[in-house]
């Protein structure tokens, strides 16, 4: 047992210094990144494929999906209006690590964006273990999952920068107590930026597309 212990640490270890080396890439480059995560369904690829042409004529935006196997995402991200869209395959792992990432980023010409959006494969446990080296880590949380979230997966909602409450639409259809939701992440984490809104309807979307506008325009 011991010994399986240090190899995970050593596995993240290294994962933590390849994740250096591309926020200084990023960083290099002038471009505001950021990691989404979320559980599947949560709307991930609705959002980038709300936020997108919001962004239009405004940022640039680069996007990088990763999926268990199809390109699904990927051409959502291309149709919405990425100027560029590049896809990780992870060949069955459920979360993205920072080789991965490094392989995206050599496909870019990182100094033509102004936004970097990565969205993760669809996990609430794993991605959040593995650092991409993005300037921030959004959460996509999403009204039909529950408001016990938050205390069910304490580890993720903890370390992220920004939290989106998706799906805030089915709120009059489902028992979704936003006061004892709020209340599981604040414990977890106070300081977090929230941005409760609907992709479908587009309600609460400006608040979140201002919030990537200040962030990228450094
Ligand atoms: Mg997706
Ligand atoms: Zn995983």
């Amino acid at each position: 047992m011991p010994q399986n212990i240090s190899i995970v640490e050593n596995i993240l270890n290294a994962n933590d210094r390849l994740a250096e080396e591309n926020f200084a890439r990023i960083e290099a480059a002038g471009v505001f990144s950021i990691n989404i995560i979320a559980s599947p369904g949560a709307g991930k690829t609705s959002l980038i494929e709300k936020t997108l042409p919001l962004l239009k004529g405004k940022l640039r935006v680069a996007a990088v999906d990763g999926d268990i196997a199809t390109s699904i995402d990927t051409d959502r991200a291309a149709a919405a209006g990425a100027a560029a869209a590049v896809q990780i395959n992870t060949g069955g792992d459920c979360h993205l690590d920072a080789v991965m990432l490094r392989g995206a980023l050599d496909q870019l010409d990182l100094t033509q964006f102004d936004l970097l959006i990565v969205e993760n494969v669809g996990n609430l446990v794993c991605p959040a273990n593995f650092k991409l080296g993005t300037h921030k880590t959004v959460l996509v949380a999403s009204v039909p999952e529950g408001d016990d979230k938050p205390y069910k997966y304490p580890g993720t909602y903890r370390g992220v920068d920004a939290l989106v409450v998706n799906k805030i639409d089915l709120l009059p259809y489902v028992d979704f107590r936003m006061e004892y939701f709020t209340q599981g992440v604040q414990v977890l984490n106070p300081n977090v930026t929230t941005f409760p809104l609907s992709c479908r309807t587009g309600e609460g979307l400006e608040a979140w597309v201002e919030w990537l506008i200040e962030h990228s325009k450094k």
